[in-house]
């Protein structure tokens, strides 16, 4: 049976139940409107833990005022639906009041992580996701808590919290689910047009094309930037907003391939909607 609660004291109780039954407890956060790769992060944390809690809240925090906020998906209903289908125990989905109740003065910063890549481009949103995370996990007071690699990023600060704040949990990194032409899955793909779908593709297309360019020897990073780029800007509607190959552990760009891994991450506008990708090397 899943249970839906709204209420933090309500997911406490929930919580010190599971504990006292000695349950190990597993926890994928979310925004909702799921897909298959918000599943696949579900059914993993359900072959690995007893009591399976996720949570489904589209963060204001982690938006800009001129994001998406408000034309956020939203479909709890079929949320449900899924999570049934992935084993899911409890289902947390707070109102905004429940979380922030007198607004949020606290708030995490990793400086040197955020600010590369999305952070360049998102400046508030890395510390409204590192605050929400936090929150969650002092609520939840999981195990092991499960990312996707899609959003790399997010995922490298999480567990770079993790150890700052001598958390008890172990952070779980998920491979990144795509449909069959490559496009990873995003909730935000549902905002493309039949066209920008036709084209949102070409992310992948120029990873792989730089992937392929590695594996062939080359060891330029400009060369492979200036290939990726002309991918992507060949197809309509298309505007880079960053392409860069870094250090995994520190974002910093590169000048040479001389190590691996590396990794190749991307953000591109699709007409008015903003993708992002990336592969490890
Ligand atoms: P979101 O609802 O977009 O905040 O995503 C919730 C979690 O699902 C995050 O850890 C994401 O990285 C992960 N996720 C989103 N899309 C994918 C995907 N295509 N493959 C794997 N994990 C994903």
């Amino acid at each position: 049976m899943i249970t839906l609660v709204r209420r933090i004291p309500e997911l406490k109780k929930k919580i010190k139940q599971a504990r006292q039954r000695r349950k190990v407890i597993g926890f994928v956060p979310t925004m909702g409107a799921f897909h298959e790769g918000h599943l696949s992060l579900m059914r993993r944390a359900r072959r690995e833990t007893d009591f399976l809690v996720i949570s489904i809240f589209v963060n204001p925090l982690q938006f800009d005022p001129k994001e998406d906020l408000q034309r956020y998906p939203r479909q709890l209903k079929q949320d449900i639906a899924l999570a049934k289908t992935a084993g899911v125990d409890l289902i947390f989905y707070p109102t905004a009041r429940q979380m922030y109740p007198t607004g949020q003065e606290t708030v995490l910063d990793i400086p040197s992580l955020t600010d590369h890549l999305c952070g360049r481009s998102r400046p508030t949103h890395f510390p409204g996701v590192l605050t929400v995370v936090n929150k969650l996990f002092n609520l939840v007071e999981p195990d092991i808590s499960y990312f996707g690699q899609k959003d790399y990023q997010q995922a490298l600060l999480i567990k770079k919290m993790a150890v700052d704040l001598n958390m008890n949990l172990k952070i779980k990194i998920c491979p990144i689910v795509r449909e069959r032409d490559g496009l990873a899955l995003s909730s935000r793909n549902r905002y493309l047009s039949p066209s920008q779908r036709r084209t949102a593709p070409c992310l992948y297309r120029a990873l792989c094309q730089a992937r392929q360019l590695i594996k062939k020897g080359e060891r330029s990073i400009p060369q492979i930037i200036r290939k990726m780029r002309s991918i992507i800007n060949a197809e309509k509607k298309t505007r880079i907003d960053y392409l860069n190959i870094v250090n995994p552990s520190t974002l910093t760009d590169l000048k040479r391939i001389t190590r691996r891994p590396v990794l190749i991450a991307l953000a591109v506008y699709v007409g008015r909607t903003r993708l992002i990708d990336n592969i490890l090397i």
